[in-house]
């Protein structure tokens, strides 16, 4: 009925311009004039967006021991490469935000706001930072043991909170004109599965690509971004080694292939997708053989790096992409007494504005066609199915393990259900923290503006 009215107006006015051919000839004009300021608008914004990037190491030296969660972290006598905190930073008129990656376990909201108040000229809450989930870095949440003893470094962790402000400081001075490739595709290949159930999880690749507009690196990659869903934990805490894990190698080898700064954000790689380096398949219960080397490391990483930039490399070139940014604060109860454990007796002081209850900072950004949402932990790939499909984009990335980690974060039904989610149920804060993330995230979709159009 409606497309009936407004199909019938249309004809009226049609009919009457036609009879008001002196006056169609100034609405033309003034149509013509308002394509050449919608084009100039349009020019003006392509210039408008610049991207900027830049990089710091934060591994220990001397070496520090490794955590790869609760309890004591283990000693290192050697590295397979550098920890790195790696940042993206993103300007287009007022709007500024930065995307920050960081070696390690989990980066909590008290350090990250540690370094959000050194970061110059972006407001705290468009500073995205998160953790790449090595299981071979220094442990950064000052686990306490059954006596209420932690081992953090609290020494290494001011630094890194310096390095981790320094590194986005310096790409915001870094700021250039920039276009962008935006893609997602399945990485192909033997890099993840679901240790729980091993086709389980989201084979699905995004890559976020700026490349300079102009200067003499024009059409080289600035920064290329890939949100992949994957544990890296091939060296895991207990081989003596400090590592950024197959990450490494992942920054590596795009780096020396097409050049720009690296980083990976993580996604919803909770209950259990994990790198796959299985080297036979057995059934459930036999003995799984695995290559925990660093040079499956590479392998897995410099396979994820190739996968990544194919499938950005035909994606087309963006030369007026919109960028949006915007924040929610989330609160969840502490349901699990080991999470209440932890917070309570960790030096780095968590904020509690209510008792038994955590606060962290959810993100929503739009890039050009695709879509970013914030998790604060390790949710499972259902849920990242869920909030992924109720996103307002056929490109939804999730960062997960961003701005905060607090551990996994499973839905009501699959809390406290399959023995085999003993473990993840456990280190989750409790029944409810996956079912209030889900609603509030979608809720923070349909009240955001939709990305633009592919
Ligand atoms: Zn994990």
């Amino acid at each position: 009925m409606i497309r009936l009215s407004s199909f019938s107006k249309l004809h009226v006015l049609r009919k009457a311009t036609c009879l008001l051919t002196p006056f169609s000839g100034m609405i033309h004009a003034t149509f013509k004039g308002l394509m050449l300021i919608f084009f100039l608008t349009g020019t003006l914004e392509a210039q408008n967006l610049r991207v900027g990037a830049a990089v710091r190491v934060i591994t220990p030296n001397p070496l520090l021991p490794v955590s790869g969660g609760i309890g004591i972290p283990h000693p290192v006598t050697e590295k397979r490469g550098d920890l790195f905190a790696r940042a993206m930073v993103f300007e287009q008129g007022a709007e500024r935000f930065a995307i920050v990656n960081v070696d390690n376990l989990g980066w909590t909201s008290v350090l990250g706001n540690r370094s959000r108040a050194k970061i110059k000229g972006i407001r705290p809450e468009n500073i995205l930072i998160g953790a790449t989930h090595t299981h071979s870095a220094p442990d950064a949440y000052g686990f306490p043991d059954a006596s209420g003893k932690n081992y953090a470094d609290l020494g290494y962790l001011d630094w890194c909170v310096e390095q981790i402000a320094a590194a986005v400081n310096e790409a915001s001075a870094n700021l250039q004109p920039a276009t962008l490739k935006v893609a997602m595709g399945e990485a192909q290949g033997k890099i993840a599965y679901n240790y729980y159930a091993p086709s389980l999880y989201d084979p699905r690749c995004g890559i976020i690509q700026a490349l300079a507009s102009s200067g003499p690196r024009a059409g080289k990659p600035i920064a290329t971004l890939v949100n992949y869903a994957v544990h890296p934990e091939v060296l895991g805490n207990s081989r003596g080694i400090l590592s950024p894990d197959l990450i490494g190698p992942m920054y590596q080898k795009i780096e020396s292939t097409i050049g720009g700064v690296a980083l990976f954000m993580n996604g919803a790689q909770g209950g259990m997708v994990t790198a796959d380096t299985r080297l036979n398949y057995v059934k459930e219960g036999e003995q799984q053989k695995e290559a925990n080397t660093w040079e499956e490391c590479i392998r897995i990483g410099e396979l994820l790096a190739v996968e990544a930039m194919r499938i950005v490399d035909k994606a087309p070139i963006l030369k007026n992409p919109t960028i949006y940014c915007t924040a929610r604060k989330l609160e969840f109860p502490i349901d699990s007494e080991i999470m209440r454990y932890i917070l309570q007796k960790s030096p780095l002081k968590y904020e509690v504005t209510k008792e038994n209850f955590v606060t962290t900072q959810l993100n929503l950004l739009n890039i050009g066609p695709a879509q970013i949402l914030t998790v604060p932990g390790e949710a499972l790939p259902n849920v990242g199915y869920y909030v992924k499909r109720n996103m307002n984009t056929n490109m939804p990335f999730l960062f997960g393990l961003t701005n905060d980690a607090f551990g996994y974060m499973l839905a009501k039904v699959d809390f406290n259900s399959f023995k085999r989610y003993d473990y993840i149920t456990q280190t989750s804060l409790g029944e409810m923290t996956a079912e209030i993330y889900m609603e509030q995230a979608i809720k923070l979709v349909k009240e955001s503006p939709k990305p633009q159009d592919q």
